[in-house]
């Protein structure tokens, strides 16, 4: 399939995907996932199971025990509200972009009676106006997107932490697109539960996602409240990962992707992952500002994993990304939203490098160009490559 009606100075290389999950695989992860299948209750698979919970902890900055589910990422948003909201409890939803909205829209789902803090998309979330709501009502629990992938702007947690640290409100926090590329220390900051999933900055493929629980939240699922949940009953899955198992069926390919992944971000060191996630969006953003792109966030706090451009006035998100795709497979995103056509979104996260983003500047360049945008030739380039100069 192509979309290409001009040809382009630059001949269309290798597929790239670029969009904030799922994100490439490195090979040597591709190969774990190829191994051969085994007894899932055996003990090749506990092995596994239990290097991968020792691996992924200092990535949660974490000592909980970590459960390990076979699923996309919204089926572990789903199970931290299935677990702890019983009859009768409510909970605050801070939404500021569509995975919020997504989180209220399964409490929905499941009846849970909801209240929400809205944040205008792209800007910080206002933690007093929280702490008001607090102050009103009791919550069973505050549920936040850590990283937003919608708009590229982050979540304070440790803010939000220090509000229920002397309270039974719970905090539940969704970073499937924050995990592995943006700092996590869910014990310092007070974070409950953490979901995540492996497609995004953890580099695996798409289908295994995991659920990181407190003692304060386990005190919560431990009350005798009658609740509707079966295969994501946290109870049974803290039973079975005290045996290095999961209570179904293990992924077991995914699981052995996923350990390859977390010893290959030991390798490199997890403050350097983190660094260069910074220094890379970083790079990314400059050049994208030099092309004429502004970010979708004037303020701060961005995302590292993903970087949102506002797409300039005349043009449409789909058209650049539809082009890159034709042109160069280069794979990015557009929105599936409010935005929709107004930003176009890049990941940055695992397996990426500064070949990457200098690669995806060039492709935009030439793309821009071509959709007529008075772009000076190597402009996005000349500001990520001074921008790397001037971090590393
Ligand atoms: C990708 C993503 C999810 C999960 O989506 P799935 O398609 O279910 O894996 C959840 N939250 C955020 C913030 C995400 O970026």
């Amino acid at each position: 399939m192509t979309t290409t009606d001009t040809p382009s100075a630059i001949p269309a290389t290798g597929y790239r995907l670029r969009l904030p999950g799922p994100t490439e695989v490195p090979e040597r992860v591709r190969q774990a996932t190829a191994r051969v299948i085994v007894n899932h209750r055996g003990p090749e698979c506990k092995t596994a199971i239990g290097e991968t919970e020792e691996m992924i902890r200092p990535i949660l900055g974490t000592t909980n025990r970590v459960m390990f589910f076979a699923s996309s990422g919204t089926g572990v948003m789903e199970a931290a509200l299935v677990n702890v909201v019983g009859p009768g409890s409510q909970i605050l939803v801070i939404e500021h972009g569509q995975f919020g909205e997504r989180f209220t829209s399964i409490a929905k789902a499941m009846n849970i009676s909801v209240d929400t803090v809205a944040t205008e998309w792209g800007q910080a979330i206002d933690v007093a106006a929280v702490e008001a709501r607090l102050r009103e009502r009791s919550y069973r629990a505050i549920v936040v997107v850590h990283n937003e992938s919608s708009t590229g702007m982050v979540a304070d947690l440790a803010a939000l932490g220090a509000l229920v640290r002397d309270r039974p409100t719970l905090l539940i926090a969704d970073s499937v697109s924050g995990l592995g590329g943006i700092a996590m220390r869910q014990d310092e900051w007070g974070v409950d539960i953490v979901v995540s999933a492996s497609q995004k900055a953890l580099m695996c493929p798409p289908g295994l996602a995991l659920a990181s629980v407190s003692p304060k939240a386990w005190r919560v699922i431990e009350q005798d409240e009658r609740r509707s949940v079966f295969f994501w009953d946290f109870r049974r899955a803290l039973k079975s990962i005290e045996q290095s198992e999961t209570p179904f069926t293990a992924p077991v390919s995914l699981l052995y992707g996923l350990r390859e992944s977390l010893t290959m971000m030991h390798e490199e060191g997890l403050p350097n992952v983190l660094a260069r996630h910074e220094q890379l969006s970083g790079a990314l953003r400059a050049g994208g500002a030099a092309l004429g792109l502004a970010d979708f966030c004037e303020r701060g706090p961005r995302s590292n994993t993903v970087v949102v451009f506002r797409v300039p006035d005349g043009l449409e998100g789909g058209t650049i990304v539809r082009r890159l795709y034709g042109d160069h497979r280069t794979v990015i995103a557009g929105a599936r939203n409010r935005l929709s056509g107004r930003v176009i979104r890049f990941g940055t996260m695992g397996a990426f490098s500064a070949a990457t983003i200098l690669t995806d500047l060039l492709h935009l360049e030439d793309v821009l160009t071509k959709l007529g945008l008075p772009v000076e030739p190597g402009a996005g380039l000349k500001a990520a490559t001074k921008h790397l100069a001037t971090t590393t």
